[in-house]
């Protein structure tokens, strides 16, 4: 049975038994801050169940896409776990409840094929219950009829489910199927422990959501503090694992959504998959396992990607890339070095594309991200790997069996050469990695950036202050759309040692009034300044951030008198900077819609930055914008800007804004209601932020420069208004000057310049050959002075200070060369330069033959500071005063060899 029809006859079993469809949300799991990836069929659901939101019905079920970042690991180790997977989900609200969710279960899991369900034979099922469920275990052996010896009763561990803070939790029961002993050892019922997961494949785990808990950690550690008024219930069933089952194949690996992916890798790399070791995990071959992992990891990287996910170097994005890049490394252990997965996407697209059609329209923009990556990690491993290897190799040499946490952290932080990685290859060399000591700087690194980051956004790091502000005097109103200056009152006086009744004159403290014309920082915008006057007191505001939804922190400082809590006054802000930036704003606007129309739609917004006059636009696009496009893109921005558009926002609900094909950025969250800022008929954008009126306000848009920003992302700043005005004006008195300096008119300066740039090059060519031949020149009368040390002809002599280090080596195999044929010679040419010392030393054949090496001669002079041949050797470093006593540490060096040799 297919996996999409498997999905089918789940959906159409619950609708039939009254449940409500609810689509998949997306991966991403944009509500919850603590979870990157959602990885439950719940989690979209979480409202309803803690009781926040009053769900709109009270059966649903859903066929959620799911990623498991813990089970990155597990792909290949047990092959019952993909890191992508869908999870099968039946939900009821206070509505039916263990009764009812192990009846509907076990109905579909064992009715035959031909009746719709899934035929399972109830001789191998298992079911698995909370030991202390008794209620659970009755329901299993008196209602369904599974013998006891059949029911397993497992701890709070596995079989007890809680969202890990107070809340709805309550015990689990587990459908299990005994998949024959070529799969692992018999289960003892008695053990109490759990059974081997490989035979014993649990594939639907039934939550009944039973008890309220209280605060404590761990997956056992907490009070029950009651039964919950209304119990839910709330189940997952693993598609993958019901398919393999079904399909009669052997792991998630082998089903038809993941095995062609699985087939094309193994045609590329020429392996032949199953045919060594055997098909249990612990047994298979490494080469049967990097197929699976290949295949696992190029369906989640295409299915993340699909919903909005681009590579980056933290949170999802770097999940995404982790994912991408095993499998890139797993492909080159496979012996295949070139770009493969232009090879395997375009299977795993057809792989998915049944069960999820959008797929097909994204697959240009999908591929252009995982292409590039795997184009630029590519890159990296041949940098890296190098540079590892050199690590490695240090490493051994020095008796060490452990490379240290400052290797792995350099190679991390400077070639971005991932962490999972340098483990990895570094065990196949036999060494383990200095974790905590990465980790260590890592978090060091982290915590630098983060403390920055929070110091400069609101006084305290700890929003409980700001908690307990909005809760007891509630949201502050924003009215500067509309307004510039506003009456208001004063609600909370905040400094770092918290509330305040009253400020006086120097003093910094963070109001909060009740309603307020000033725009917080956000979305890209930056916050408004101006003052507020109260009482007999003036603020000066510098900084307005919002620290949590609906709370308005105004950072001031008093600078005259004193203001005191509850006080009215005058709220006004600093209109030209507000202006400066709305015009930036609306221009970031116009910048996203037009590089949207030259580059396609998938080049969307990925961060910004509206500032007065000026502005930075981050957008994704998989390679460089070409100059004759971005030279496009300003010159219709232009052209919008003389068209004079009206600018006009309103808020509409968020269906209607996307029917007006309002840009909507990925990874936002967007409530019901939704604030949308067009520009005329040309952009139109969800924003919260402030406009001007007119696109001829804007003036002038001058984009600067474009570059890359990380894979994927690039960054275009541009200024606006007079700012644009006074760049070009700079630039045009910059020509004129440099026009009259060359004495030619403007548009020749170009040509001049290229021109007096080759004549200075070709100067400097003929200066080098002239400063050769006067070396060279030298040579021939410094070798006729050559003196006999040892029998040795022998030339010692400094070159004038700051000769190039080339000059010097030419010198010394120069003057050697004219030294007496046939007999030993040696010539040291010492220069200084920036207050150092430099030696070079060649030695002749005949000298070699004696067993003069310039090497040895180099190093022993400059204690081991140099390197090269026997042949020719350089070395430097030591202070130029030694000069005259490193050369004649050579020439007593050649002295003893020579001595030494004549006496053999
Ligand atoms: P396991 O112990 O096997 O890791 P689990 O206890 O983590 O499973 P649940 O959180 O109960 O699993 O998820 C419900 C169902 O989702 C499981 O019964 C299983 O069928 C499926 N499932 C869980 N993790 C994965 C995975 N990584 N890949 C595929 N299916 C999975
Ligand atoms: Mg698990």
């Amino acid at each position: 049975m297919r996996t999409a029809e498997i999905k089918r006859r789940f959906l159409a079993h619950f609708e039939s038994n009254g449940h409500t469809l609810v689509p998949s949300a997306p991966l991403p799991a944009l509500g919850d801050p603590n979870l990157l990836f959602i990885n439950a069929g719940m989690v979209q659901f979480a409202p309803y169940f803690t009781g926040q939101v009053t769900p709109p019905f009270t059966r649903a079920a859903s066929v959620q896409k799911c990623f498991r970042t813990p089970d990155i690991d597990e792909v290949g180790k047990t092959t019952r776990h993909g890191t992508f997977f869908q999870m099968n989900g039946n939900f009821s609200f206070g509505d039916y409840f263990k009764e009812g969710a192990i009846s509907l279960a076990w109905e579909l899991v064992t009715r035959p094929q031909s009746e719709g369900g899934y035929g399972f034979d109830e001789a191998r099922l298992w079911a698995s219950v909370y030991v202390e469920d008794d209620e659970a275990f009755s329901l299993w052996r008196d209602r369904i009829g599974i013998p006891e010896s059949r029911i397993i009763k497992l701890g709070m561990g596995p079989n007890f489910w809680s969202m890990g803070i107070p809340g709805p939790c309550g015990p689990c029961s587990e459908i299990l199927i005994d998949r024959g002993p070529e799969y692992g050892p018999d289960y003892d019922i008695s053990s109490g422990e759990e059974p081997d997961g490989d035979r014993y494949l649990e594939f639907w785990n039934l939550v009944f959501m039973q008890y309220e808990r209280g605060p404590g950690t761990g997956k056992t550690d907490f009070p029950i503090l009651g039964e919950l008024p209304a119990k839910n219930i709330d189940t997952g069933m693993g598609l993958e694992r019901v398919s393999a089952l079904l399909q009669g194949v052997d792991n998630l690996y082998e089903i038809d959504e993941v095995l062609p992916i699985l087939d094309r890798a193994a045609e590329l790399t020429g392996k032949r998959y199953g045919t060594a070791g055997s098909h249990l995990a612990t047994e298979s071959s490494p080469d049967d396992v990097r197929l699976r992992l290949i295949a696992d990891h190029v369906r989640s990287g295409l299915m993340l990607i699909g919903d909005g996910v681009t590579p980056s170097n933290e949170g999802r994005g770097y999940v995404l890339r982790r994912v991408l890049r095993r499998a890139i490394r797993a492909i080159r252990l496979l012996g295949y070095e070139k770009p493969a997965f232009p090879h395997l996407f375009p299977v795993a697209r057809d792989c998915m594309t049944p069960s999820y059609p959008e797929l097909a329209a994204e697959y240009d923009r999908i591929t252009s991200y995982a292409y590039a990556e795997e184009e630029t990690f590519l890159a990296t491993l041949r940098q890296g790997t190098v540079i590892l290897d050199m690590a490695i190799d240090e490493t051994k040499r020095s008796g060490v069996a452990t490379l240290s946490g400052d290797k792995a952290f350099a190679l991390h932080d400077t070639y971005g050469f991932p962490i999972d990685l340098t483990l990895e290859i570094a065990a196949e060399q036999g060494l383990s990695v200095d974790q905590e000591g990465f980790r260590r700087l890592m978090a060091e690194q982290r915590q630098r950036a983060k403390a920055d980051a929070v110091a400069r956004k609101t006084g305290h790091a700890d929003l409980s202050a700001y908690r307990e502000v909005l809760d007891r005097r509630g949201v502050s109103e924003f009215t500067g759309y509309s307004e510039l200056t506003r009456e208001s009152q004063v609600r909370a006086l905040l400094s770092e040692s918290g509330s305040l009744s009253g400020v006086a004159e120097g003093e910094e403290v963070e109001v909060v009034l009740d309603v307020t014309p000033f725009y917080a920082e956000g979305g890209g915008q930056q916050p408004d300044t101006g003052k507020i006057t109260v009482g007999g007191g003036e603020l000066e505001v510098f900084d307005v951030q919002q620290p949590l939804p609906g709370l308005i922190i105004h950072r001031a400082k008093v600078v005259r008198g004193e203001v005191r809590l509850g006080e009215t006054g005058l709220a006004e802000i600093d209109v030209r900077r507000r202006a400066a930036i709305s015009r930036s704003h609306t221009a970031t606007h116009l910048v996203h819609q037009t590089m949207r129309n030259f580059l396609g739609e998938s080049a969307t917004q990925a961060g910004s930055l509206n500032a007065p006059g000026r502005l930075r636009f981050d957008f994704n696009t998989p390679s460089a914008v070409p100059p004759s496009v971005l030279a496009d893109v300003e010159h219709q921005i232009n052209e919008v800007l003389l068209g004079d558009l009206e600018v006009h926002a309103f808020v509409t609900s968020l269906e209607e804004a996307r029917k007006l094909g309002a840009i909507a950025l990925f990874g936002e969250k967007y409530g019901d209601e939704v604030r949308v800022v067009e520009v005329g008929d040309y952009a139109r954008e969800l924003c919260g932020g402030t406009h001007v009126t007119r696109s001829g306000q804007l003036g002038l848009v001058k984009l600067l420069s474009e570059s890359s920003i990380g894979s994927g992302v690039r960054r275009v700043e541009a200024l606006v208004g007079m700012d644009a005005f006074g760049f070009l004006a700079t630039e045009h008195l910059l020509v004129s000057r440099l026009a009259e300096l060359f004495r030619v008119p403007a548009d020749q300066v170009a040509d001049r310049v290229e021109h007096t740039v080759a004549q200075l090059r070709e100067a400097q060519k003929e200066l080098a050959q002239l400063r050769a031949q006067l070396v060279v020149g030298g040579a021939a009368r410094l070798a006729a002075e050559a003196r006999d040390v040892a029998g040795v002809r022998y030339v010692a002599t400094e070159a004038p200070e700051g000769t190039g280090g080339n000059d010097v080596r030419t010198l010394a195999q120069e003057i050697r060369g004219r030294l007496e044929q046939g007999r030993p010679g040696v010539a040291a040419v010492a220069v200084r330069a920036g207050g150092k010392l430099s030696l070079v030393v060649a030695v002749n054949r005949s000298a070699r033959d004696d067993g003069l090496s310039a090497k040895d001669l180099v190093k022993a002079a400059l204690s081991g500071r140099g390197g090269g041949s026997d042949d020719v050797a350089q070395g430097g470093g030591l202070p130029a005063d030694q000069v005259l006593k490193v050369l004649s540490t050579v020439e007593n060096l050649v002295a003893k060899v020579a001595t030494a040799g004549h006496r053999e």
